[in-house]
C-alpha cells in the first residue's frame, strides 16, 4: 500500500489541492435548457451515436411512438458505444415487447386516479402531499409508473396552484410537501421558485421534497441560481434522486450533488429494481458506494409497479428478496436502501423485511 501520509504532511509546492473546489466549477457546454430540448431522439439516430447497426439495436418504432424515445446527451454518453446489452440502454429503448400485454399489469398500476382530491395532487399518506407540477421528463425510462398517467388532465395553472394552497391550508396534518412529476426539475427556476415562495407561507410545512432524475441525467441542471431558489426559503429542502446502475453515476453527477450538498440540500436515492439493469447484489452494491461518494444515500428499492408495456423488467418478489438479503451482506447498513413496494391503499410504501 502506498504511504499518502508524507505527501499531505510536506505538501510540493506544485501539488494539487486534495478536494476540488466546488465554487470554481464551470459548465462550458450547452445549457441545460438546450440539453432538455435535444432529448428526443429517433431509432437511427440513436444507432447512430452509440455505433450500432440499427438491427443490431433492436428498438422498435411503434412504442417509440406511444412514449417516445428521450434520452439526454449527458446520459447518452455514458451508455458504452457498441453494446446493445448496455444496462443504461436498456432503461431508455423502446422495444416491441412493450406491447405484449400480461395479466395484472395496467394503466393506473398505483390506483392514482383514487388518490387525487384535486388535479395534479396525490394525498395518499397522512403527513405529505405529493405535487405533479409537470409531465415533462427530460428521459422517458421505459419501466415508468406513470407512463399512463393522464397529464393533460392534472395540468396545473396559477388556479391550480391556487387550489393546491388551499387544500394544504385545509389540512393541517401536511407537513410535507413533494415536488414530483414528470419531472420538477424540468419546471423553469420562475415557476419552481413561484411554487417555493407559495408554499413557504403555510407554517404547518417544514420540508419540501423534490423527486428528480434530472441531477442524474443533467446534472448540469445544477445551477447556482437554482441553489439560491431551491434553498432560499425557511424551508428544509431533501432532494430525491433517481439513479439505478453504478454507471450513471460520473464526475458532473458527483459534482452536482456536492454542490447540492454543500448548499445544505439533503441528498437520497431511489432506484427501482429492473431485470437485466440492476437485478443483481454486486450492481446494486456498486450503486450504493457511489452514491455515497457523491453525497447521497440509498433510500429506496422499489419493486416495479406493474404498469402495462414493462412486464419484461419485473423481478419477482421472492427474487428480489433474495438479492435485498445478499445486499445486506455486502455493505454497510447505511448503505443498503429499503425494499419496498406499493401497494394500493396502504397507508405507507410496505417494507419488504427479510
Ligand atoms: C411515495 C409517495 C410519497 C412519499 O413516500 P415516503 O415513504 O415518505 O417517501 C408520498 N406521496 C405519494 C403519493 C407517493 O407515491
Ligand atoms: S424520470 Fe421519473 S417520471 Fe420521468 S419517465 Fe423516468 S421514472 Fe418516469
Amino acid at each position: 500500500m502506498r504511504d499518502h501520509s508524507r505527501r499531505s504532511l510536506t505538501p510540493l509546492p506544485d501539488s494539487k489541492p486534495p478536494i476540488i473546489p466546488l465554487s470554481t466549477h464551470c459548465w462550458h457546454g450547452p445549457s441545460w435548457q438546450q440539453l432538455l430540448r435535444e432529448a428526443p431522439l429517433s431509432l437511427p439516430e440513436l444507432a447512430r451515436r452509440l455505433k450500432l447497426d440499427p438491427a443490431q439495436l433492436a428498438g422498435d418504432a411503434t412504442t417509440a411512438r406511444q412514449f417516445t424515445l428521450r434520452v439526454p446527451a449527458p446520459y447518452l454518453a455514458r451508455i458504452e458505444p457498441g453494446n446493445p446489452d448496455d444496462p443504461l440502454l436498456r432503461q431508455v429503448l423502446p422495444v416491441a415487447e412493450e406491447l405484449l400485454a400480461r395479466p395484472g399489469f395496467t394503466s393506473d398500476p398505483l390506483d392514482e386516479a383514487h388518490h387525487s382530491p384535486l388535479p395534479g395532487v396525490l394525498h395518499k399518506y397522512r403527513s405529505r402531499l405529493l405535487i405533479v407540477t409537470t409531465g415533462a421528463c427530460a428521459v422517458h425510462c421505459r419501466y415508468c409508473f406513470r407512463r399512463h398517467f393522464p397529464y393533460q388532465a392534472h395540468q396545473q395553472g396559477r388556479a391550480g396552484q391556487q387550489a393546491v394552497l388551499e387544500y394544504l391550508a385545509h389540512h393541517p396534518e401536511i407537513s410535507e410537501v413533494i415536488l414530483s412529476g414528470g419531472d420538477p426539475l424540468s419546471l423553469s427556476d420562475t415557476v419552481l421558485e413561484r411554487w417555493i415562495e407559495q408554499l413557504a407561507r403555510l407554517p404547518q410545512l417544514l420540508r419540501l421534497r423534490l423527486h428528480s432524475r434530472l441531477p442524474v441525467v443533467i446534472p448540469q441542471r445544477i445551477t447556482a441560481e437554482l441553489l439560491d431558489i431551491l434553498t432560499g426559503s425557511r424551508l428544509t429542502t431533501v432532494m430525491v434522486l433517481h439513479s439505478n446502475h453504478p454507471n450513471e453515476i460520473d464526475g458532473d453527477v458527483v459534482s452536482a450533488a456536492q454542490r447540492m450538498r454543500a448548499a445544505g440540500i439533503t441528498l437520497l436515492n431511489q432506484s427501482v429494481l429492473l431485470r437485466g439493469v440492476n437485478d443483481d447484489a454486486g450492481t446494486l452494491a456498486e450503486l450504493s458506494e457511489k452514491l455515497f461518494v457523491a453525497g447521497i444515500l440509498p433510500y429506496y428499492l422499489h419493486l416495479l409497479d406493474p404498469v402495462a408495456g414493462a412486464a419484461h423488467f419485473a423481478v419477482p418478489e421472492p427474487e428480489a428478496r433474495q438479492i435485498h438479503q445478499s445486499l445486506l451482506a455486502r455493505v454497510s447498513g447505511y448503505l443498503a436502501p429499503r425494499l419496498v413496494v406499493e401497494v394500493p391503499g396502504e397507508r405507507s410504501k410496505r417494507p419488504l423485511g427479510s
